[in-house]
């Protein structure tokens, strides 16, 4: 090979069919260990999506040339565009160049201007480039070169009467820049005019099945309109999601259509609903913080900190998160939070009384409008008949006397309870803040 071939992504304009479908095989050994794991395909699978192609498979092989072939050549199968991660290093267990070329029947030759390339790298740190990396400079006869900003070996894309097929490197720091610029430009001129629009609602306080119950006869009813929204539920702990996707050559008309489908889920999900755009909970607690010029202050047992944590993710909440104790034991509860020891006594730490004295105490201390207090048991031991493992009291004080109090018992593990109990306590704070703001809704 004699010129260079080492273009620009956003220089060539590839023509050929439209891609609709594509397959995503990730190549390595280690993915297939319990230590790793594949994530670059679900970082192609976003960014195909946003392009209107749909993955409709995926695959993850190890490094041996009979899985990758059987891979590859059942994705060329079900797909207009294959994208294979990895394998593209210089050592002998990088197999997937050498794979997809004798798949594809095409002979490799070295591309001088990538060996150059590559040796200025070694060359530039003050080394002498290892002969094994030549092989990252055998290109397939044909394939257009991606530069590859952040490593040495670079990206391939093979252009065939039916398909596409792009090699990327594993390493995914080199793989998301180089799919980035694919995606705006030869990608984008390949994908059809259909674009992708996404809204993520986010329910608190409802178990999934209340959600589908309530929104299955408005969303089921879309699906028969002109422009068809699709629907998935996902289930976390503390929340559902509701992911509503439109595909459009119009983007208005797509916002338009989501604008609306919103409107109607507000309407039979009322104040469960705390976003339609994919905000987290701390977010829109500290948003209602910020608008209301209002600190809050966390007194924390069984989730040691993790409220705080949470609130502290955002940034910014130095604006309105003021402090946050951890008081673990009825000792701390008591010097930390002024407490009465009699409270305690009386009612047990993992209390209504005192999830309520802790959220006043709290308050008063740090002289903040607000103050979240939660008190409970996270297990495996340390409950009772009364009390089992996953009773938590929640307790929210506010200004001009407000303060709610309440108490859950969360199913799950340790860390499940943990992350229930610290979304059940962001939630209460939000509502009290909404009423205080006299604007219940989702923003
Ligand atoms: P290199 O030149 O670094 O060898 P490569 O293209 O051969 O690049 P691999 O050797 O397959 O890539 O992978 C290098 C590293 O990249 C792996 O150790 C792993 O940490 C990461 N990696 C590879 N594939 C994936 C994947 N599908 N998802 C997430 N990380 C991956
Ligand atoms: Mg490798």
């Amino acid at each position: 090979v004699d010129r260079a071939r080492v273009v620009r992504v956003t220089s060539f304009d590839p023509a050929g069919r439209t891609l609709r479908k594509a397959a995503v095989v990730a190549v390595g050994s280690e993915l297939l260990t319990p230590w790793r794991i594949d994530t670059n395909s679900l970082y192609v699978t976003e960014r195909l999506d946003d392009l209107g192609i749909e993955v409709v498979m995926k695959a993850v092989v190890g490094d041996s040339a009979e899985e990758i072939d059987a891979a590859f050549r059942q994705a060329l199968h079900r797909a207009h565009l294959v994208v294979l991660t990895g394998g593209l290093g210089p050592t002998a267990d990088d197999l997937t160049r050498d794979v997809v070329s004798a798949a594809l029947d095409l002979t490799l030759e070295e591309d001088e201007t990538i060996t150059a390339r590559i040796r200025a790298r070694f060359e530039a740190r003050g080394w002498r480039m290892p002969e094994n990396n030549r092989r990252q400079a055998m290109v397939p006869r044909g394939a257009q070169v991606i530069e590859n900003p952040n490593g040495t070996a670079p990206g391939l894309w093979i252009e065939r009467k039916d398909a596409v097929v792009l090699m990327l490197p594993g390493p995914p720091r080199e793989l998301q820049p180089m799919l980035d610029r694919l995606v705006t430009g030869p990608l984008a001129a390949r994908s059809g005019p259909e674009r992708l629009r996404r809204r993520v609602l986010r329910i608190a306080g409802r178990a999934e099945s209340h959600v589908e119950e309530l929104t299955q006869p408005v969303y089921s009813a879309w699906q028969s309109q002109d422009l068809p929204i699709d629907t998935t539920i996902l289930a976390a702990p503390g929340q559902i999601e509701l992911h509503l996707s439109v595909r459009t050559p119009d983007p208005e008309t797509g916002q338009r259509r989501l604008d609306q489908a919103v409107q109607e889920l507000r309407g039979v999900l009322g104040r469960d609903l705390f976003t339609v755009d994919g905000k987290l909970l701390e977010e829109v607690v500290g948003e209602l913080l910020r608008s209301r010029a209002e600190r809050v202050a966390i007194a924390e047992s069984c989730t040691g900190g993790l409220v705080a944590s949470r609130l502290t993710d955002v940034p910014g909440s130095s604006e309105y998160v003021e402090r946050g104790v951890v008081c673990y034991s009825n000792a701390s509860k008591v010097e930390l939070l002024g407490v009465a020891a009699s409270l305690i006594d009386e009612h047990g730490a993992v209390s209504e009384p005192v999830a309520s004295a802790m959220a006043a105490g709290m308050r008063e201390r740090a002289r903040t409008d607000w103050a979240v207090a939660v008190t409970g048991i996270a297990g495996p031991g340390g409950g009772s008949d009364l009390k089992p493992v996953g009773t938590v009291a929640i307790a929210v004080a506010g200004p001009l006397g407000r303060a709610r109090v309440k108490t859950v018992r969360f199913p799950g593990g340790r860390l499940q309870v943990k992350t229930q109990a610290s979304q059940v306590a962001l939630d209460l704070l939000r509502r009290m803040l909404e009423d205080a703001s006299g604007s219940p809704g989702a923003r």
